[in-house]
């Protein structure tokens, strides 16, 4: 009984061993399909590199480029952008009478806020000033140990706080409206864009980089390797 207890003990880790190893030596997992359910086996991805359930083509994993190291730059840049964007004037208008406003990222906030549009002044704050800090101090927080091999103790606190974030932020959908916005106001008064509307630009096209290098599934799987390290 011992022997045949033996015998199928080794069995069964011949199959786990080769389940877990694809022929090129690299190791697989399974991974549960969100649409379908279909249990699907997949080998370590190479970078950039996706994989899609055989079923329904639902991505089931996707290895960004460079790893951590490429939302990580990108979060940095965003985040030195962003200060540059509230730090010169956003652009400025000049009237028929010769008089000249120059306005700033927040003064915009502030100026929605006495004109009547308080409920507008608090949505552009939280989404387009609050949101974006939050979720890219949350993002640097977990991939800076990340980088070095080490976890977050609150890793899957901050984690969530990123993925939820992520909709909420509409820093492109400001830009499209100010540019809207601009083609309206340049009829009645001569206005000339500053260099925080330029900084503020590059910061909404990196930022859009970043929340498309972070890959949930990637992530969480990324940390759980860490564990067991
Ligand atoms: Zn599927």
């Amino acid at each position: 009984m011992a022997l045949y207890r033996d015998f199928l003990f080794d069995f069964l880790m011949s199959i786990f061993e080769e389940s877990t190893q694809n022929t090129s030596g690299r190791e697989s997992e399974l991974i549960a399909c969100h649409q379908c359910d279909l249990l699907v086996e997949v080998t370590e991805l190479e970078e950039g590199s996706k994989a899609h359930c055989p079923r329904c083509s639902h991505q089931l994993l996707k290895k960004p480029k460079g790893g951590v190291s490429r939302p990580l730059a990108l979060s940095i840049a965003a985040l030195g952008l962003f200060g540059l964007s509230n730090a010169f004037p956003f652009m400025s208008f000049k009237g028929g009478a010769g008089q000249e406003q120059m306005i700033t990222l927040c003064h915009n906030v502030m100026e929605l806020y006495r004109h009547d549009s308080q409920l507008l002044a608090l949505t552009v704050f939280g989404l387009v000033i609050v949101l974006p800090c939050l979720y890219l101090v949350a993002t640097i927080l977990i991939l800076v140990p990340m980088a070095k091999g080490q976890r977050h103790p609150n890793f899957p606190r901050l984690a969530k706080l990123v993925f939820a974030l992520a909709p909420w932020v509409m820093v492109d959908v400001f830009l499209l409206g100010i540019l809207v916005s601009l083609t309206k106001i340049s009829s009645m008064a001569k206005v000339e864009i500053g260099l925080s509307f330029i900084s503020f630009a590059f910061f909404a096209a990196t930022f859009s980089m970043v929340v498309s290098s972070m890959n949930k599934e990637w992530l969480w799987r990324a940390w759980e390797r860490l564990e067991t390290k």
